[in-house]
């Protein structure tokens, strides 16, 4: 059994259908699901803004290799192409984290090892589990905390918008 934080986000066709589509994929598992931001793009390639969510899924029939095989196929649905690494894509889902799972496994690390340096991940996530924590090479902090330790500009290129998901 498991529970997991999903990172949602897509910049490339209709994209808050594309977020949408998790939703409904995983509808009966779904325990929160984030307001939908808009997000400049991260890791330096040159791409229109993405929309982005946290979706929080539990599951007691699911592992967390389960998480990310019901990821990938959400992904293939969407008709996600792998091209440039974190160029432009129609959808991606990112375990966050999986219960207390900690891995270093290049095919599901956990958690997911740039989450904390990324304000698209921890703003929606905080609004669905205030008081949640993250650990980064053994230390444990408030998610806030980390939010607090990024560069006010990663703060400010997530912008709430006006669009939300249903369940
Ligand atoms: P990033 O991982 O920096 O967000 P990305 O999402 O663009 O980059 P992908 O091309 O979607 O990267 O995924 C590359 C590989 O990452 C996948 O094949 C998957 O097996 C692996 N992976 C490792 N840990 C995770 C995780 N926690 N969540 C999702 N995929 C992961
Ligand atoms: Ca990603
Ligand atoms: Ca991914």
């Amino acid at each position: 059994m498991s529970r997991a934080v999903l990172s949602i986000g897509s910049n490339i066709g209709d994209s808050l259908a594309h977020l949408q589509s998790v939703v409904d994929g995983l509808r009966d598992v779904v325990e929160a699901i984030s307001p939908v931001y808009s997000t400049a793009p991260w890791g330096g390639v040159e791409q229109q803004d993405f929309l982005n969510a946290v979706v929080v899924v539990d599951d007691p029939t699911a592992d967390c290799t389960e998480w990310l095989r019901r990821a990938q196929a959400l992904e293939e649905a969407a008709d996600r192409v792998r091209e440039q690494r974190w160029g432009p894509r129609s959808l991606d889902v990112d375990i966050v984290v999986c219960d207390d799972v900690v891995s270093t496994d290049p095919e599901l690390t956990l958690p997911h090892p740039r989450a904390h340096l990324r304000a698209f991940v921890l703003i929606p996530w905080l609004d669905v589990e205030p008081a949640a924590t993250l650990t980064v090479d053994g230390r444990q902090a408030s998610v806030a905390e980390f939010l607090a330790e990024l560069d006010s500009s990663e703060r400010d290129g997530v912008r709430l918008v006006d669009a939300i998901l249903i369940r």
